[in-house]
């Protein structure tokens, strides 16, 4: 991605701090940063991927940039289809309601968020309803015109969620999202809950639909794999930190953060059970209680004392792929001496 483009999205130092009060049988008490400080941009049509072990604060990132919860501190700027540049953090929700649709989610878990006593059409139609429009001949002709987009038929429209695979119904879960038109979209683990032949199916629709409607994605999972065949680049989160940001081959290809190059040896799946203890040693810390200074350093090979005490920044690096000049970040002291100095022999 040119860095020079105007982004759709940009995130700034979002912070995520919930309080947590010590009661009477617990004499715990402060602060968690579930998420701390994170940055990062998201460009036109373009798909940005979050992954980390589980706790790791993406789905916060998820739910604060679309403000279902709303942050603790920093910025989330959207850039409008109308030219105007939006911080969403400190905007109520009645100021927020212009720019709703321009900016929805798709969930995990479809058949909790699709009403069982609604039709299928009357679940496509209610985003458009809210928005305004009343004309019924517009609401089932955009209705119909989502159904087909996601692969199922008009006929289709007239049924309940439950005659439908779980397949089917994050189609339908899709179709309600889109028919909006948003430009922006935050799917959080949206094929999580499928099995490995439909995910493959629905992660097709994604990567069809994001071209035919210039969506741009910010893709939350924890599955490498996915990740991989879908996103164009992809920021890796440890203890509500992004730690690396970078194209997607370059990061699968040549990591330049000890805790990313830990994850790609965990394909396809980085759920805390399937990481191989000898590749990534011990448990992630208590967010109420993270490490000093980096929070990696009390698993991390390369750790020095610096680690301890220094918090390392996300500095950005040029690089090259496939014989073009790049741009991407890590955090981590000792980027030049681990990944450039160093010949790259894996644990
Ligand atoms: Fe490891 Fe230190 Fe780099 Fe953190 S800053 S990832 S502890 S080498």
């Amino acid at each position: 991605m040119d860095n020079n483009t105007t982004p759709l999205l940009e995130v700034e130092g979002l912070q995520m701090h919930f309080s947590m009060k010590g009661g009477a049988f617990s004499r715990r008490a402060g602060v968690i940063k579930a998420v701390d400080g994170v940055t990062f941009k998201v460009f036109p049509n373009e798909t940005l991927g979050l992954v980390g072990e589980s706790g790791c604060g993406k789905t916060t990132v998820g739910r604060a940039v679309l403000k279902s919860i709303d942050p603790t501190g920093g910025k989330v700027i959207f850039h409008s289809k109308t030219g105007e540049k939006i911080d969403f953090v400190p905007m109520t929700n009645k100021e927020l309601r212009p720019y709703r649709q321009e900016v929805q989610m798709i969930f995990q878990d479809p058949y909790s968020s699709l009403s069982p006593r609604m039709t299928v059409q009357e679940i496509l139609e209610e985003p458009l309803r809210l928005a305004g429009h009343t004309d019924k001949d517009y609401l089932y002709e955009q209705a119909k015109i989502m159904i087909e987009q996601v692969g199922l038929r008009s006929s289709h429209l007239m049924r309940y969620p439950h005659a439908f695979s779980g397949g089917q119904r994050q189609r339908i879960g899709i179709a309600r999202s889109l028919i909006t038109r948003p430009r922006f979209i935050v799917a959080d683990e949206a094929v999580s809950a499928l099995d490995v032949s439909v995910q493959a199916q629905i992660l097709e629709i994604l990567a069809e639909l994001k071209e035919k409607m210039g969506l741009s994605y910010l893709f939350i999972s924890h599955d490498l794999s996915v990740v991989k065949y879908l996103c164009d680049r992809v920021g890796v989160m440890y203890l509500g930190r992004i730690v690396e940001v970078a194209p997607t081959d370059a990061l699968f290809n040549n990591p330049l953060h000890p805790y990313s190059e830990a994850l790609m040896h965990a394909i396809p799946d980085i759920s805390e059970r399937q990481i191989r203890s000898d590749i990534l040693a011990g448990e992630i810390p208590d967010a109420a209680n993270p490490p000093s200074g980096c929070a990696f350093h009390n698993r991390c090979k390369y750790a020095k004392d610096k680690c301890k005490s220094e918090i390392p920044e996300l500095r950005g690096f040029t690089d090259t792929l496939d014989g073009k000049e790049i741009f991407r970040e890590s955090a981590c002291h000792f980027v030049e001496e681990i990944f450039y100095n160093h010949d790259k022999e894996m644990v």
